[in-house]
């Protein structure tokens, strides 16, 4: 798919709140913490829980980037949330937090066998873009992806995709397209900096006025690619894989997962991407690690007792059957928290979905967003029933499908049922 012909001209540098960075909301500063990968230790899964509880509104949103965020932090309290944050490794390297910006192939290993080590090529990305202080000029917004093999987080059209092939070779995908430019698994990281940094080498990406490679003209693109493909360990192939088809509409695993190496892994629905700070704790007791989706969901990838876990999360309010009413179901801050809102759309969401159950049989399935106002903050990427909310009920919207206005109430919950079932 091509750049842009007309890259937007952005006004400065992007307000993309980070954890040092904190974000003026209605309900008090909201602090974004990057979790490169959604990759969480237990006890940095504790460190946030216990933030949250003493220093925000007792929750955890989950962002479509896979990241964490706290609400309510009032302004006396960011210097101790920055402390804390550091002191569990949430914060390695200050001036870059906002730059660590790197999705996950949350199921690797889980129910697959991925072609490379999701986790630790992560962590290594993380590592590198740390100790690149120009990196540390990258906007909030740009973004990397480690892929398993199988494209989704590609899909996602990140600015800089790295997927590793069936011939051992990764490609390296600038602005979610392959230009069919491939190098070593061990030369992955350090090419993927290096695309960073040609784009930062751009003086409009360093004063802010382009804060993303899909910002880009095509012929600015193109000149990327180029210059990418002199690096050392890369070379350029003329048989550039197609864009990974749209995402499809389908229903992620939830419950209890057998993986190939025979351990047992548990994915959880999250209601409405907001975790307590109780369940937070919960999960942390759990298993060692978790892995945050871009979904918003919740997968630990290796436990012990992974049914009795499951039974004692489901009793603390998480989706862990399969059919469970949080399904893709996602919603932004609204009322009271964001001044914008024209609702509380968690509250009308929780109420339309909370007893309704996901299909989970054949046919199509649509996530489900709902929206405050037409920003539409933190809509997923890929096909998404959006649901607006107008001052007077909602706007139901689907990709290629009629827009309809309902009122709230029971039309509203069969309106949206209706346009998830039949995409
Ligand atoms: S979509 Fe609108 S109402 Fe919702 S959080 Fe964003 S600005 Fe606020």
């Amino acid at each position: 798919m091509p750049a842009s012909p007309s890259p937007p001209v952005r006004g400065g540098p992007d307000a993309c709140p980070g954890a040092l960075q904190l974000h003026p909301a209605a309900d008090g500063l909201l602090a974004r913490v990057r979790c490169p990968g959604g990759l969480l230790t237990t006890g940095q899964l504790t460190t946030l829980a216990a933030a949250a509880r003493d220093l925000g509104d007792g929750h955890l949103e989950l962002t479509s980037r896979a990241n964490l965020q706290l609400r309510g932090v009032a302004a006396d309290a960011a210097g101790v949330l920055a402390g804390r944050l550091s002191a569990a490794g949430l914060l390695p390297a200050p001036g870059h937090d906002r730059a660590r910006n790197i999705l996950g192939a949350p199921l690797a290993g889980v129910d697959s066998t991925p072609r490379w080590d999701v986790a630790a090529q992560v962590r290594a990305l993380d590592t590198a873009i740390c100790a690149q202080p120009d990196l540390a000029r990258l906007s909030g917004r740009f973004l990397f992806a480690v892929d398993d093999g199988r494209g989704a987080t590609v899909a996602a059209r990140p600015d800089v995709g790295l997927l590793p092939r069936a011939d051992g070779r990764v490609g390296i995908w600038l602005a979610g397209v392959d230009h069919g430019l491939r190098t070593a698994p061990t030369d992955a990281v350090r090419v993927a900096v290096a695309a960073a940094r040609i784009f930062l080498a751009d003086g409009r990406a360093v004063a802010g006025r382009i804060w993303r490679i899909g910002d880009l003209a095509a012929a600015e693109l193109a000149r990327i690619v180029a210059a990418l493909a002199t690096t050392p360990g890369v070379h350029r192939t003329l048989a550039a894989d197609p864009p990974p088809a749209p995402r499809q509409p389908g229903v992620p695993p939830v419950g209890v997962l057998r993986r190939p190496d025979g351990d047992h892994a548990l994915a959880l629905a999250v209601p409405l991407g907001r975790l307590t700070a109780a369940q937070a704790d919960l999960l942390a007791a759990a298993a060692p690690q978790l892995r945050i989706t871009p979904w918003r969901a919740v997968v630990l990838p290796r436990l012990t007792d992974a049914p009795g876990w499951a039974h004692r999360l489901h009793r603390a309010g998480l989706g862990t059957e399969p059919g469970s009413p949080w399904l893709g179901v996602t919603a932004c801050a609204g009322r009271p928290g964001c001044a914008r809102s024209r609702a509380d759309v968690r509250a009308d969401a929780a109420a339309t979905h909370a007893t309704r159950p996901t299909p989970t049989g054949g046919g199509g399935y649509l996530p489900v967003h709902w929206i405050g106002c037409e920003r539409g903050c933190g809509t997923p990427a890929g096909p998404v029933l959006r649901v607006l909310a107008t001052g007077d009920g909602y706007q139901v919207s689907a990709p290629g499908r009629p827009t309809v206005h309902v009122p709230p109430g029971a039309a509203l919950a069969a309106a949206v049922r209706t346009a998830r079932e039949e995409p």
